[in-house]
């Protein structure tokens, strides 16, 4: 059964801060600090381990998106843009 538990859900907080909502730096570092950990997770070889840290990033991304107002539907919106342009593209593969 798919639910709301299989998609990112927004966090505005971690176990260090709060993030403000405008607060661009904010969010980059927390961005910076997630790939950091897919690169460790990368060079470690462990792919159950990766595939959780890329999953960090893609949660960092939707709590950013959402702090900019973007709720669950208008971040399904975004992502069916994105991959509508990248099907025009041919980057899907199809
Ligand atoms: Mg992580």
């Amino acid at each position: 059964m798919i639910d709301k538990l299989h998609f990112p859900m927004p966090c505005r907080r971690d176990s260090k801060m709060e993030y403000e909502a405008d607060d661009d730096k904010q969010w980059i570092a927390k961005i910076n600090e997630e790939v950091a950990e897919v690169i460790r997770a990368a060079y470690l070889g462990d792919g159950y381990e990766l595939a959780l840290e890329l999953q960090d990033v893609i949660t960092v991304c939707t709590s950013w998106q959402a702090a900019l107002g973007f709720d669950f539907g208008g971040r399904q919106k975004v992502c069916a843009e994105v991959n509508d342009k990248n099907r025009r593209r041919g980057y899907l593969g199809e």
